[in-house]
């Protein structure tokens, strides 16, 4: 481990602990407001005016620049780094702003767009990422941004707030600081949204309140952690991880512009409903349904006929609720015809997430009109419920915890740790087959800070990366000496190995390079590494 020497607001050399690095991206929203002769509006300089004077934020260490990358150029940023978290480390951040800065109901397609390529083009510099913006459409553009990234290995959170963070009183530094050390402490790897103490899976979420600070929701999926004073409790069995050896990827320019949105109410005319459809280079149409996804067939079905017509025009309907908690289903007989008419039953969708979803779907190139309707109907980033499968935990391994004074849970890793190290793939998948304790396993470390993955890159079993890497292990996480697995697995020299956990997004960090004598790729200023702890 190389940690980072601080100094104290004395000058006094500081403990030494580690830092780990978030980038911050500004886009606009209520947090950065400020009173003007038009109303509320967005002001830059958020590092400067609402971070550097907060002590939470600022822990007075002397001032050091980054690196980072804005539309393809290499630029310097200042940083502030927070005081110790509960997890002892600091977060070093910088911030991107946005120009202009939006009220976040303007953000569009090429908003998302931007932001996208701003952690795609700044992925190799950061643990984490945390994306400030408005409330009114943060749902949308989180679902957006979820759809948007693929195979994506470390935390997108966006966050804003109800109140400016100049108000007297607001919920800004909890949201803000909340957002910080969860992105600079935990190898999350999806797009979320932190809001009042709480971390939501972006694609679930809808904005429940415009001034209740317990702003959002996200009726049909648990949160993934939660802050309380002991700190932040992480729904591991929940969380997703990229299962496909490739590396992150973004689509731009998602197509909202060809997809509308419409709820159903009671005597909705058919006219009114075909002229929507009718609407020039229309793609797709989301129906928001009464309950459980139904809707009028209009007199003499003539309803269904405009839906079906449209559908045969290759229009993708897709069915969601207007309660907020439920799913659509064929349950019914005006939901059965609805299907019989070609429409596809988004199950438990958020609206937010159906529209972007399809906007993407109709973004990604090649696809039929049955690859999109197939896709809708299944998730594809843990945005709809999937009928669960039965699973099992496997029993504590061959080692007597007794005799070796491990814990079980020591003692199943450390078996998954000799069936890895002599290469038996069968007994490895085995002892990762439960769902849950599966997860565990492959965040779990030994005493070196050696995850399963870093004991197979040692162990030069390229059969056993590929395993771990699609029932999720993480390529980023580092070892106690600060090492990743890709590091790792250089030193063997297996050339497969290397292979498959640089196509999985891994990359060396600078300390490891040096250590490594590996020459320097395109994007060179990584920041002096820090361990991310498996458990964490
Ligand atoms: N109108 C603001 C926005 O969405 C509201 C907010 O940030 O809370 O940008």
């Amino acid at each position: 481990m190389a940690p980072v020497l601080g100094h104290g607001p004395n000058g006094d050399p500081e403990t030494q602990l580690v830092e780990s690095r978030v980038l911050i991206i500004m886009t606009g929203g209520t947090i950065c407001m400020q009173h003007s002769p038009d109303g509320l509006v967005p002001v830059t300089g958020f590092l400067k005016e609402a971070m550097a004077p907060r002590p939470s934020f600022n822990d007075a260490s002397a001032p050091v620049q980054m690196h980072a990358y804005k539309n393809g150029e290499k630029i310097i940023l200042d940083s502030l780094r927070t005081p110790p978290t509960a997890y002892s480390r600091h977060v070093r951040y910088g911030i991107l702003e946005f120009s202009p800065l939006l009220d976040s109901s303007s953000i569009s397609s090429i908003g998302w767009t931007e932001i996208a390529l701003t952690v795609k083009e700044n992925y190799h510099l950061f643990d984490g990422f945390v994306v400030l913006h408005g409330t009114d459409s943060l749902a949308y553009s989180a679902s957006a941004l979820s759809f948007m990234m693929t195979d994506l290995g470390k935390p997108v959170i966006l966050t804003g707030s109800q109140a400016s963070i100049f108000a007297l009183q607001s919920d800004a530094v909890d949201n803000l600081l909340g957002s910080l050390i969860i992105a600079g402490t935990f190898v999350i790897p999806e797009v979320c949204l932190f809001f009042h103490h709480t971390l939501f899976r972006g694609n679930r979420t809808t904005k429940v309140s415009a001034s209740a600070f317990e702003a959002f929701d996200s009726p049909n999926c648990a949160p993934l952690a939660k802050v309380t004073s002991l700190g932040v409790d992480v729904n591991w069995t929940l969380v997703r991880r990229p299962t496909r050896i490739a590396e992150f990827q973004v689509t731009k320019y998602i197509d909202t512009a060809h997809v509308a949105c419409l709820r159903i109410f009671p005597g909705i005319k058919p006219e009114m409903l075909d002229s929507v459809l009718r609407v020039p280079d229309l793609r797709g149409l989301i129906l928001e349904t009464f309950g459980m996804g139904n809707a009028p067939g209009g007199v003499d079905g003539s309803l269904t006929r405009v839906i079906k017509d449209a559908v045969e025009r290759g229009i993708v309907i897709v069915n969601v609720s207007q309660c907020t908690n439920g799913f659509v289903s064929p349950l019914y007989a005006p939901g059965t015809i609805l299907g019989r008419a070609g429409v596809v039953f988004g199950h438990d969708l958020t609206t937010e997430a159906a529209l972007t979803k399809l906007g993407y779907l109709l973004a990604v190139q090649n696809l039929s009109y049955s690859d999109i309707t197939a896709q809708m109907a299944h998730s594809i980033r843990g945005e709809m419920t999937e009928m669960t499968t039965p699973s099992f935990s496997h029993p504590d391994g061959t080692l007597d915890p007794t005799l070796v004074k491990l814990t079980p849970a020591e003692a199943t890793f450390a078996a998954l740790g000799y069936a890895v190290q002599r290469g038996e793939l069968r007994n490895v998948c085995e002892m990762l087959e439960g769902k849950e304790s599966g997860h565990q396993l492959l965040k779990q470390a030994d005493y070196a800070g050696n995850t399963a993955l870093h004991l197979a890159a040692m162990s030069a079993s390229p059969d056993i990366i590929k395993e771990l890497l699609t029932r999720g292990a993480s390529v980023h996480t580092r070892n106690s000496a600060n090492n990743t697995p890709l590091f790792l697995a250089r030193r063997t020299a297996n050339r497969e190995c290397v292979e498959l956990l640089e196509n999985a997004g891994g990359h060396l960090w600078v300390d490891e390079r040096a250590r490594s004598g590996a020459s320097t790729p395109k994007l060179v200023d990584e920041p002096p590494s820090r361990p991310m702890s498996p458990g964490q």
